[in-house]
């Protein structure tokens, strides 16, 4: 049986901490999505290197990545097996180095710790190569299908939109409308499968898209995951909304 493909916006790291219909809807998730998965690929727009690297250690440590929050989330752990075995041979196979240094990244466990809250499920990273372009992750991506299945659940974890320039003091803030505009065209996109548009930010219009993504590495993750879907896959958004004006929280499932 296929495993799905699933993105996910991740939004502050605080959300480990919350319960709310987001964190519900990734809890929700997690029992919903079958089989379980044998092993978790994470694209995590907070790990960006200079070539493409794999995480292949057998207890990857807990990266608390961030800073000026509160205290208890630098005291968080979330500590899966590595899938070590799954990723060297990943790494072998797209020709792309290892890495040991590495461990989970706030991108990857604050939704991990609410999809698979016990931790049981082994994982590896993925990262993102900040010299290739989208046409190439989109490319990458499509080579990550063949994991679907032997069992392996792709998670791609960043944000459909991601400005922190113009984040709102208020979580519950009124989207701004570039961001809902982004959105939406992602919406439409992602249903045609238009790899082109996705490919291509000048198709978004003159300043849509660096309103969106002033810094790229939170829509990347978005390449993989559609790159490792097919057109077989039906196209769900388990939970859509905004988080501070400017982040969609938009999840993206292909199963
Ligand atoms: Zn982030």
């Amino acid at each position: 049986m296929t495993m799905p493909v699933l993105f996910v916006g991740h939004g502050s790291p605080e959300n480990v901490l919350k319960n709310n219909p987001y964190t519900q809807a990734l809890q929700k998730l997690g029992k919903t999505i079958t089989p379980r998965p044998k092993f978790i690929v994470v694209i995590s727009a907070h790990w960006v290197t200079s070539n493409t690297r794999v995480l292949t250690e057998e207890h990857p440590s807990v990266i608390h990545d961030f800073y000026g929050f509160p205290q208890a989330l630098y005291q968080f752990q979330y500590l899966p097996l590595g899938a070590s075995a799954q990723a060297q041979r990943l790494a072998n196979q797209l020709n792309v180095s290892i890495d040991k240094e590495w461990g989970l990244d706030h991108g990857a466990w604050s939704v991990l710790a609410h999809l698979y809250p016990d931790a049981s499920i082994p994982v590896f990273q993925l990262s993102i190569d900040n010299q290739k372009s989208f046409l190439d992750h989109l490319q990458l991506g499509k080579q990550l299908k063949f994991l679907r299945e032997e069992g392996a659940l792709i998670l791609g974890s960043g944000n459909l939109t991601h400005n922190l320039q113009h984040l709102s003091r208020n979580i519950d803030a009124e989207p701004s409308q570039w961001a809902q505009v982004f959105d939406q065209k992602a919406q439409t996109a992602l249903q045609l499968r238009d790899e082109y548009f996705l490919v291509h930010p000048d198709a978004w219009g003159s300043e849509l898209f660096r309103q969106a993504h002033p810094t790229h590495e939170h829509y990347i993750p978005l390449l993989y995951v559609l790159g490792a879907s097919t057109q077989n896959d039906q196209l769900y958004y388990p939970y859509e909304g905004f988080e501070y004006g400017t982040l969609s929280m938009r999840m993206v499932l292909f199963q």
